[in-house]
């Protein structure tokens, strides 16, 4: 069981190598960070011992119940989920040091009102949905370069790029449409010059796509099942909730 998670973190590190090599990219530039949701603790630490330093929760919930546990051993924590404005309060406790799923303006309000109150900043990313399905989350790629325009006026939000969760499907050629777009929207966005916005990160790809993310030009790729194996609950229960925008 342990060894399982090494194992597959090295051959997950071989797809990244192998990738970049097919595309000449330089694997230093891209980063792996672990989709850990479900996963208890003590998995996870299993991973950062074995030098992991990158993992990410979709679910304020599991960031809090693991919180103690992980907080001996170094790694730096990301946020993928959907994330209520209600939570932003508590989202701060936790040290996470960048919410990729910035997908509204309500929501970057609410953050920058209570980083403000103590004093924080915060890196983001914001996610396009690049499948145009009704059920993901994600600012509509039209209206992507306004919302990192609004974004950026707000000084305690540093925007470092994009995120996507692509179309899942088993035919390659639509999920690299949905790659091609963010990279093309990451285009239009370095072309405004736009102050105070980096777009140096691209985060997409997964475990089953992430030789397609990395061809079209992802710096962080996400992967949770292909290295601690399949997830009880359905991703619809993490994508898909009840939600109040
Ligand atoms: C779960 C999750 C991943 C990882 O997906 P796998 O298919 O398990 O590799 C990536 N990104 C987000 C936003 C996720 O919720």
């Amino acid at each position: 069981m342990n060894e399982e998670i090494l194992r597959n973190i090295a051959a997950i590190q071989e797809r990244i190598n192998n990738a970049c090599i097919t595309n000449n990219r330089d694997p230093n530039e891209v980063k792996l960070l672990l989709a850990t949701k479900t996963v208890p603790a003590e998995r996870i630490k299993l991973a950062l011992q074995a030098g992991q330093t990158l993992i990410a929760e979709n679910k304020v919930q599991e960031l809090r119940e693991k919180y103690e546990a992980l907080k001996e051993v170094p790694h730096t924590n990301h946020f993928i989920g959907h994330l209520q404005t209600n939570k932003v309060k508590d989202i701060l406790k936790y040290n996470v040091a960048c919410i990729q799923s910035l997908d509204r303006l309500e929501l970057a309000e609410k953050l920058h009102q209570r980083l403000q109150f103590e004093n924080k900043t915060i890196e983001v990313l914001i996610q396009v949905n690049t499948s145009y399905e009704e059920s993901k989350f994600g600012v509509n790629p039209d209206r992507a370069s306004e919302l990192v325009a609004q974004v950026s006026q707000l000084n305690t939000l540093k925007i470092k790029g994009l995120m996507t969760i692509g179309l899942f499907s088993a035919e390659a050629e639509k999920v690299r449409r949905c790659f091609r777009l963010l990279k093309t929207i990451q285009q239009q966005i370095i072309a405004q010059k736009i102050p105070d916005v980096a777009m140096e990160e691209l985060s997409m790809g997964m475990s089953g796509d992430l030789e397609t993310a990395i061809a079209e030009g992802a710096t962080i790729v996400r992967v949770g099942t292909a290295i601690f194996g399949q997830r009880i609950y359905p991703d619809s229960y993490y994508w898909n909730e009840t939600h109040s925008r």
